[in-house]
């Protein structure tokens, strides 16, 4: 039976695809497609892994220990558990007939065996659902010692695979970059989530806030994904998709069309130049970034290079990364933000200890100040890379003026650091900060005397002004960019940053987003950043623009605070 699902719509576009339950410990592994050719020795990788794991269980069967009984017994267990086929028979037939990785496979059967562990009335025999996971975790384990065949691409009539999950974590969901995911539902998760903002990146649609989808699927049901309208349909008939497959083919078409307006100069009608720049996660976004031919990267979000591994990106790893990326841009700025960690955005080596209200805590530059090796390190390799390109660096979470102070010596001691070592790096490398609390805007003029440009972080600045959590979508509904309050933080930074003379850009969703554009260029806008997806969309939206005309009407309807005669004025713009 066919049924529709509505969520809150995060990723553009529309996806059909087979669906992959998948728990959050499951994504702790690559989700890669097999090529048919390699399927065979994918499960003979499986295999070895195996027999790895029965020798390290000889082996400490076989260790001296006081508790020699306990220990034999555990091993027995797991070895039992190794040679169960519901375990690794069925994990090998995964690999053959859906093409997992053995990883992945290996994975997934777990979850299907645990799954039935919870229905068992039997309190031993319930526990042993622990003993199931160890024995998984040890072989994932010997199979990352040995990795596999890098994804095949999908057949051009394979179906594609669909992530379904109660919750997925920014660092879940960068690896997706590396994989055959054509898009992913979620139970929970709020638009502006981080988790949402990887999935635009990567262009794939998505939908989240959707409650008791993980429940309602099952593994490998067809799922439409309407990333655009937030609707997710299960198990549809064959003309509802063919609708979908039409609707799909619209948008493509759509896509191509705007290729064209790659070479413009993003200008309103009236000769307003606008610079069009892209926000980038890792490094190798810089191709996306190029591809739309962006006008410089106006936020490298640092963070996503130190999550997912153990130790934290050391100076000359990281100097690397900068450096590509101010290399790929070729003289355009690229805009560094510093590690922005905390609140939804987590490392696996540490980080800030856990809080109460992470959102509020240890994040960011607090993060950064409180950790000045790790802060003198990034700074030094961001520095370096600055003999390469045209580098400019970005402060987040700024609320205090000490704390553009701190930043800002850190910065000295780095640059006098590299002089003394004599190494090369732009001495007039241009500093600024991220204007996304609130205090920041209210208070701007003493960041405007420290700083050479802004950036306003509509995301965090409307989560502090409606204390709503983006990531949450049970306030999903009261997370309000246009609510008044929000819209004269934005439009009164504009303006000062104006009256000071020093550039101020949008770099949170709202820049990317085509509905809010002639708003922001109303307010005197000039920098928006945004997905590189995004870019060629809002250039047209420019192109058809009169800043002038805007700047009068966005005045008058900043004057207003009836929220629905705020939507109405700014539909009619
Ligand atoms: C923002 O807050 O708008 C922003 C761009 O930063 P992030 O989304 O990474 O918090
Ligand atoms: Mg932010």
């Amino acid at each position: 039976m066919p049924f529709v699902i509505h969520g809150l719509p995060v990723s553009q576009g529309i996806a059909i695809g087979n669906a992959h339950l998948v728990s959050h410990a499951l994504l702790e592994v690559d989700h890669l497609l097999i090529a048919p050719r390699h399927v065979e020795s994918e499960v003979m990788r499986l295999e070895d892994a195996v027999a790895k794991v029965r020798y390290e269980l000889r082996a400490v069967r076989e260790m001296p220990t006081t508790a020699q009984s306990e220990v034999a017994a555990f091993v027995d267990l797991h070895t039992m558990l190794l040679d169960d086929p519901m375990l690794v028979e069925n994990a090998a037939r995964l690999v053959r007939e859906r093409r997992c990785n053995a990883e992945w496979a290996v994975v997934q059967q777990m979850e299907a065996i645990v799954d039935d562990f919870d229905n068992i009335d039997d309190p031993y025999l319930r526990e042993r659902k622990a003993d199931v996971i160890q024995v998984v975790e040890r072989i994932v384990k010997a199979l990352l010692g040995h990795p596999g065949h890098v994804a095949a691409r999908k057949g051009k009539n394979g179906l594609d695979t669909i992530v379904v999950a109660h919750d997925l974590s920014p660092a879940d969901t960068i690896h997706f970059k590396n994989s055959q995911i054509a898009g992913f539902v979620t139970d929970v998760g709020g638009a502006t989530s981080h988790t949402a903002i990887v999935a635009r990146s990567l262009g794939i649609p998505a939908v989240v806030g959707l409650r008791h989808i993980r429940h309602i699927t099952r593994d490998g049901d067809i799922v439409i994904i309407d990333g655009t309208r937030g609707v997710v349909i299960i198990d549809p008939d064959e003309r509802v998709l063919e609708e979908y497959r039409l609707k799909r083919s619209a948008l493509e078409l759509e896509r191509n069309k705007l290729k064209r307006l790659k070479a413009n100069r993003a200008a309103t009608l009236d000769g307003f130049e606008v610079s069009l720049q892209a926000n980038i996660e890792l490094p190798r976004d810089a191709a996306g970034a190029k591809d739309v031919n962006a006008d410089g990267v106006g936020l490298f979000r640092t963070e996503f290079l130190f999550m997912n591994r153990d130790t934290l990106p050391n100076e000359e790893e990281q100097y690397e990364a900068y450096r590509s990326v101010a290399k790929a841009l070729a003289g355009k700025p690229v805009t560094i933000r510093t590690l922005d960690i905390g609140a939804d955005k987590t490392l696996s080596s540490g980080g800030p200890r856990p809080e109460t209200n992470p959102a509020l805590g240890l994040r960011a530059i607090r993060y950064c100040l409180a950790e000045p090796q790790m802060f003198l390190t990034q700074l030094r390799a961001l520095l370096r890379a600055s003999a390469h390109g045209k580098i400019q660096i970005l402060i987040p979470m700024i609320a205090h003026a000490h704390e553009v102070d701190a930043a800002l010596s850190a910065i000295e001691q780095a640059k006098t650091q590299l002089r003394a070592e004599k190494i090369r790096f732009d001495e007039d490398i241009r500093v600024g900060g991220m204007v996304e609390i609130p205090a920041a805007a209210l208070a701007l003029g003493m960041f405007v005397r420290r700083l050479d440009f802004l950036s306003i972080g509509t995301n965090d600045l409307i989560q502090y002004t409606l204390a709503i959590d983006r990531a949450d979508e049970a306030v999903a509904h009261l997370y309000d960019p246009l609510h008044p309050a929000v819209l004269r933080l934005i439009a009164q930074t504009i303006q000062t940053g104006a009256k000071a003379g020093i550039p101020v850009s949008v770099c949170g969703e709202m820049g990317g987003d085509r509905r809010f554009t002639r708003l922001l260029l109303g307010m005197g806008l000039g920098v928006f950043s945004m997905h590189p997806a995004q870019i060629l969309q809002i250039k047209q939206e420019i192109l058809r623009s009169d800043a002038g005309e805007l700047a009068l009407k966005v005045a008058r309807l900043l004057r207003l605070d009836e929220p629905e005669k705020i939507r109405e004025a700014v539909d009619k713009l």
